[in-house]
């Protein structure tokens, strides 16, 4: 398929790099995709940025049928843009469409287009250390037409927005409370897919935290209220006794790509790497015999993130001594280290955007 390219007639003005927060600034184009169950997707085009004009009775507005993906293109010190494993994020695009039955896009074709679009807004990939290019691919049901149905009408949309750093003042560890009510997702359900619902869901068990001073949730599982699941949007590592346990992925877990970049670079560095059902009592035990040594959020805006407290029950407990750990500060170097290309990257990982 052929893309269409329409150019922007008047450029923005750039934000400041110093001062650009998260998901506030958007470029000058964006990727529009149209499908259609008998059509199949047709008519590829990167336009101008602006508002998609929709029918009032589009299944997106009263179903949710929406799905998305979040990574970024990196800046090189040399200049050169490069991205952290996309294909991963196409595929799991792939399966979140799949589950809410949206209809499916070719991993390669995503690549292809969202190269694309980069290329035509590649001066907005900031340049100041630490900041990067936010890209925003979704595709919603487009159907007019208020019967529950699988959609016939999609489109597909990627944005762009130049991000600041997530860490201005070096890397503070945050404070967490367990959510014992509010379930974010339960198997058989749509925690593995990336859909706007699941965050939906998750909003008021946010806003108590908050309201509590703490900066997110930690989620237990939807059944028993007993296993850890995720940190806020983040999957979630502890290193207790030297072995870092994780969540296993059983369909209620978003199965995060920085998660599978640490575990193979724990694995690498001969660290045991356990993912396996985690209980918060075995977490209380972990904390009373002094065994928790790490605690960490990953995913793709923090990279990582050191948990410094942890309210279980209403009782705060203080973890690593509420500093960034050894080994959290080692993956964060690590992987930052191969997303802005200062060291090799022996994985296969980073897809530069010019060949
Ligand atoms: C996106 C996301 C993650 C992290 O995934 P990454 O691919 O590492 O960015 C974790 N949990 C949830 C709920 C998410 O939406």
């Amino acid at each position: 398929m052929e893309i269409r390219i329409e150019k922007a007639q008047n450029l923005k003005v750039k934000p400041d790099e110093s001062a650009l927060g998260f998901g506030r600034h958007f470029t000058d184009h964006m990727f529009l995709m149209d499908y259609d169950i008998d059509k199949g997707w047709y008519d590829p085009r990167i336009v101008p940025y602006g508002p998609i004009a929709l029918d009032p009775s589009s299944t997106v507005f009263h179903y949710g049928a929406e799905i998305f993906e979040g990574m970024k293109a990196y800046r090189r010190a040399d200049g050169q843009v490069q991205f952290f494993r996309p294909m991963d994020n196409f595929k799991r695009l792939q399966d979140s469409a799949e589950r809410l039955c949206l209809p499916i896009v070719d991993p390669d074709f995503m690549l292809e287009a969202m190269k694309a679009l980069v290329k035509v807004d590649e001066d907005w990939v900031p340049h100041k250390e630490g900041t990067s290019l936010y890209i925003r691919p979704f595709i919603f049901g487009a159907d007019p037409f208020l019967g529950v149905h699988t959609v016939h009408h999609s489109l597909l949309v990627i944005i762009l927005s130049p991000v600041g750093s997530y860490y201005k003042e070096g890397i503070n560890p945050v404070r967490i409370m367990v959510e014992d009510e509010d379930v974010r997702a339960v198997r058989g359900g749509t925690g593995y897919a990336k859909c706007g619902g699941n965050y939906a869901a998750s909003l008021r068990a946010g806003k108590k935290a908050e309201e509590k001073g703490y900066s997110q949730v930690l989620w237990l599982d939807g059944v028993e209220r007993k296993y850890i699941e995720e940190v806020g949007a983040m999957n979630v590592m502890f290193k207790i006794n030297g072995t870092v346990v994780t969540p296993a992925l059983l369909g209620s877990v978003l199965p995060g790509i920085t998660r599978r970049s640490c575990i193979q670079l724990l694995k690498d560095w001969g660290v045991p790497v356990e993912e396996r059902q985690l209980s918060v009592d075995e977490l209380k035990e972990a904390i009373a015999n002094g065994t928790l040594e790490e605690a960490f959020g990953c995913g793709t805006a923090a990279v990582v993130s050191p948990i410094g407290e942890l309210n279980i029950e209403g009782k705060p407990y203080e973890i690593a001594g509420n500093k960034i750990g050894p080994l959290t500060q080692k993956l964060y170097d690590t992987l930052t280290g191969i997303q802005w290309g200062k060291i090799a990257d022996p994985y296969g990982w980073i897809v530069p955007l010019h060949d």
